[in-house]
């Protein structure tokens, strides 16, 4: 009984109610405001130059590759013109050693492994070719990157960009600890791992996730108006917007196309009220961010995405296992239990140790409404080495698991809500029927049962929003977001290659220089290539 009322005093800590959510979009509204006024705020509302979003009808076969938090996902996008595409991918974890490895050096060794061997297996022939026009250039000026690929970095770290394809990283986040890396452009960092592999390709654009979801969602979603938002609810969150320019105020340094009078911002929503203005904060949270390699920053992201959604939950399970009174995961007399054995905890268990609990297994909780919660106490054993749970534990686990999923999906509202009144879309007659609409991406919002009907319903308890509003706002999975993203954002950096030669030019020189070296041995090699179409929109390699 003990642990039935803790596990209800618990749950009523995320309680997070209608009137808290709108006091949250106010301050979100605040602070998206500060952002657009100044720099150095804790909403970055980064520029990221990008003024346009796709329309559906670009066309090219281009890499990405997508360091997220959790995955290394290296893909090949093959963008067919009309708002569909082939991909083909490749995905593995990253090891926990090269999140705090000693030098940035060995992880974009690592990224760039990954790549040469995508290539290897997907893009032989074009990597063959590359390598044998190599072999026929003795002059190394001679070189022409017409057949190099082009390649979207997905990079989901706070990067200060500076270019298409230059970016600093400002600090880690997501448990990444690099010292070293902090400052660099991590574009250099990849190109130069790639170049000692010799692989043929160029990264031509930085991409964050939240806009290479944008872009995606933008390109495949079928309407007249493009996505307003992409949204990212992986290991981190974030978000990326259309923001009128006469709204941002700060100073925009770098050089772009003031044409659509739009620019994507890269909110950085992760550090949203770092100082805790109305963010809740329970004890739980507290020694969370106490704990975590950077305490007082990215605070509402602790409270939101998949790395710290379990983290939350193992800490209230080690406090009830703390409490002798409470009898979690424990009980000496086998007939309190109904599976009529003793429920004990391994030494071992996930429980234990930090980031021990993976925050999936809140979905299966979630998931789990059979009489017997059979299936979460399954896993409990298998997951979490707890034996014989008995349906109290069980009940109790499902209880607070729910709690801290159904506040992070409460608290991702405020920031959907927000940016939605931000926008006036919804009282903008330009906007019609059309439905606002919103890409999203990332395993808590794909796999976490009900994760949007929550956000939806939340949504209407926002004052300006209303089940009215909150019916014409279109919530939808950017599916292979990072991946699209990053080659519609590779494709307009391939378009904006001006002042290179273009191909055709650069064929006539490796033509005469082939010729300058009297060998018709190469030039017959040299012909051997495929004749080149610009970059510009079309294919800007040849596989
Ligand atoms: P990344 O952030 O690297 O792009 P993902 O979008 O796959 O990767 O997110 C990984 C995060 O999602 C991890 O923190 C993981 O614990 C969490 N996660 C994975 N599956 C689920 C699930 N079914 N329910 C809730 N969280 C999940
Ligand atoms: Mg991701």
């Amino acid at each position: 009984m003990a642990l039935a009322a803790e596990t209800k005093r618990i749950v009523a800590q995320f309680e997070y109610s209608d009137a808290d959510v709108n006091i949250g979009v106010k301050e979100f509204l605040r602070q998206i405001d500060e952002g657009l006024e100044k720099s150095g705020t804790s909403m970055s509302q980064i520029p990221t130059y990008v003024t346009a979003v796709p329309n559906g009808t670009e066309k090219g076969l281009y890499l990405a590759v997508d360091l997220g938090g959790t995955n290394l996902r290296v893909c090949s996008v093959r963008l067919n013109g009309d708002n569909s595409f082939n991909l083909t991918y490749s995905k593995a974890a990253v090891p926990k050693s090269l999140m705090v490895a000693k030098t940035a050096k060995e992880l974009f060794q690592f990224i760039a492994q990954h790549i040469d061997s995508f290539i290897k297996e997907h893009h032989y022939d074009h990597y063959e070719h590359h390598v044998r026009r190599r072999e026929t250039m003795s002059n190394p000026e001679g070189y022409r990157d017409e057949h190099i690929f082009r390649l979207g970095f997905t990079f989901s770290f706070p990067v200060q960009q500076v270019g298409i394809n230059k970016g600093f990283l400002i600090r880690w986040t997501k448990g990444f600890d690099i010292p070293d890396a902090i400052g660099k452009d991590v574009c250099a960092l990849l190109q130069e791992e790639i170049d000692i592999l010799h692989l043929p390709v160029k990264v031509a654009a930085l991409v964050n996730d939240t806009v290479g979801t944008l872009m995606a969602r933008s390109y495949t979603s079928p309407g007249k108006t493009g996505a307003l938002l992409g949204a990212i609810f992986g290991t981190g969150t974030n978000g990326a917007y259309i923001e009128k320019l006469s709204n941002i105020k700060k100073p925009l340094e770098g050089e772009y196309d003031t044409s659509t009078g739009e620019m994507v911002l890269n909110t950085e929503w992760g550090s949203f009220d770092n100082q805790l203005n109305v963010l809740p904060n329970t004890t739980f949270d507290i020694k969370l961010d106490s704990e975590s390699v950077n305490p007082g920053i990215q605070m509402f992201e602790k409270r939101v995405s998949g790395m710290f959604l379990g983290e939350i939950l193992r800490i209230v399970l080690v406090s009830l296992l703390q409490d002798k009174s409470v009898q979690l995961f424990h009980d000496d007399n086998s007939s309190h239990n109904d599976w009529k054995s003793t429920t004990t905890i391994a030494p071992e268990s996930g429980i234990f140790k930090k980031w021990g609990l993976d925050s999936a297994i809140m979905s299966v909780a979630a998931l789990d409404n059979t009489p017997d919660l059979g299936t979460l106490r399954q896993e409990l054993d298998s997951q979490l080495d707890v034996y014989s749970p008995s349906m109290e534990d069980a009940q109790a686990f499902k209880a607070i698991a729910s709690a801290i999923g159904r506040r992070a999906a409460r608290l991702s509202a405020v920031a959907v809500g927000a940016i939605v009144l931000q926008s006036g879309k919804l009282t903008d007659p330009a906007q019609g029927d059309e439905p606002i609409d919103i890409g999203v991406d990332g395993s808590l919002v794909e796999h976490y049962p009900h994760f949007r009907t929550m956000i939806y319903d939340a949504l209407k308890a926002i004052d300006g929003i209303g089940e009215v509003g909150a019916e014409r706002i279109r919530i939808g999975i950017a599916k292979d977001g990072s991946g699209v993203g990053a080659a519609l954002i590779a494709l307009v950096a391939a378009s904006m290659e001006k002042k290179q030669p273009t191909a055709e030019e650069s064929l006539k020189q490796v033509r005469s220089e082939a010729l300058l070296q009297n060998s018709g041995r190469q030039l017959s090699a040299v012909n051997e290539v495929p004749e080149q179409t610009t970059p510009n929109n079309e294919e800007a390699i040849d596989a």
